[in-house]
């Protein structure tokens, strides 16, 4: 990662692996009370991490209510979870790996292929954590720069991937920039890869960007060409379950389903989750309802910021990346004195950016009047107060 690690404290005790010790920490963002107590803020505008702020269905409610009868248990709905998601994506549930959020399943490829030295082609701006875990294990990390319009560099990464790596991994929709790449892009660039690269395609924002008919199948592209493949999907998004922590991965093969198994933690999602997302997957009009409803006021809030003579990247997921003058810190510090938390972007040369989520429109226009008052505050006006009454 490119912004500079804060190096570890020395203990008393045994060193850590210095994979380990250079990493980056996450970027995380401030909670919303850190936020309004070391601000004094009463409404917190949580618009940093790309939650859902319509929630989950009602459906998860009515499951979780069986929770409290099965949590002296080891969880054991994974199977079933694991045959509704094969049955909705009409895949064998010998393909399907269940995560503790999708984080986890994209540390697990990078303990299960990752060798020292291996290379790892990626994109920046990126997900912290496709950097993040391969460079843990040792990996070296290419991470392909977007163009200046903010749209995948087809070019450059088809370079990055004529040398041979071990592992391609891209969000569609990107994270943070909200690009998404078109059907004929994406079968040119596995068509450049090694046949034993293995392909990871991060779809967390898939229900947002599906309302798009050029958003391509990535399992149909990557099936024409025989190649070794994991599609990443999430409940932490369109289902709003980000804090249930439950994701999972779709593979080519059940061999890789079941390399990623061996390194599993036994257990690795809780009932809690498992019967949620049993649950959202029987909400589904409620997915679709607040997922269209957010790609609608994305739209409407792009042209809000764009009117005022802000540079925003066109968006396919829940979340839109935006440029002013100034340090994307400063920026995000200011918002936070008006209660707003947004993500401000770090890495090397993308630090004037910030990412905003789309949020309920009430949220959103107290973003926007924010925003405008730490870019254009109203000059200083001593005397007018008495005289305008
Ligand atoms: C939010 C996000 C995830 C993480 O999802 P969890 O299932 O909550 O771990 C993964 N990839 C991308 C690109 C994301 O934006």
């Amino acid at each position: 990662m490119s912004a500079k690690p804060a190096s570890i404290a020395k203990v008393n005790g045994p060193a850590c692996r210095p994979e380990v010790a250079q990493l980056a920490p996450y970027n995380a963002g401030l909670s919303t009370e850190a936020v309004r107590s070391r601000y004094g803020a009463t409404t917190i505008t949580k618009l940093g991490s790309n939650e859902n702020p319509y929630g989950p269905a009602p459906a998860v409610a009515t499951a979780l209510q069986e929770l409290v009868k099965q949590v002296a248990l080891y969880p054991e709905a994974d199977q079933k979870l694991k045959a509704a998601l094969a049955a909705r994506l009409h895949e064998p549930a010998s393909c399907i790996l269940l995560g503790n959020g999708s984080e986890q399943i994209i540390r697990m490829i990078a303990e299960a292929y990752i060798n020292p030295g291996d290379r790892v082609v990626t994109v920046v701006p990126s997900f912290g954590l496709h950097i993040i875990t391969a460079e843990a294990m040792g990996g070296k990390v290419e991470a392909v720069p977007m163009t200046p319009a903010c749209t995948f560099d087809l070019p450059a990464l088809m370079k990055a991937v004529s040398t041979p790596l071990k592992v391609l991994i891209f969000a569609n929709p990107s994270n943070p920039v909200g690009c998404m790449m078109k059907a004929d892009d994406m079968r040119a660039l596995f068509a450049a890869c090694p046949p034993d690269c293995l392909i990871v395609v991060d779809e967390a924002y898939y229900e947002y960007a599906r309302f798009d008919a050029a958003y391509p199948d990535a399992r149909t592209i990557l099936r024409e060409q025989e190649r070794p493949w994991l599609v990443l999907r999430t409940f932490s998004k369109a289902y709003g379950l980000a804090g249930l922590r439950i994701g999972y991965a779709i593979g080519s093969d059940p061999a890789i389903i079941d390399s990623l198994g061996r390194i599993r933690d036994p257990f690795n999602t809780n009932i809690a989750a498992q019967l949620a997302a049993l649950g959202a997957l029987e909400g589904l009009e409620h997915m679709d309802h607040s997922t269209g409803r957010t790609v609608e006021a994305r739209e409407k809030l792009r042209g809000e910021m764009e009117g005022m003579g802000l540079t925003v990247a066109p968006s396919y997921g829940n979340f839109l990346f935006f440029r002013t003058e100034r340090p994307s810190g400063d920026i995000a510090e200011a918002l936070l004195h008006h209660g707003v938390i947004v993500k401000p972007w770090k890495e090397a040369g993308y630090t004037h950016w910030l990412r905003v989520s789309v949020g309920l429109p009430d949220e959103n226009a107290r973003f926007l009047a924010a925003l405008q008052a730490v870019l254009h505050p109203a000059p200083a006006t001593d005397t007018v107060g008495e005289c305008v009454k």
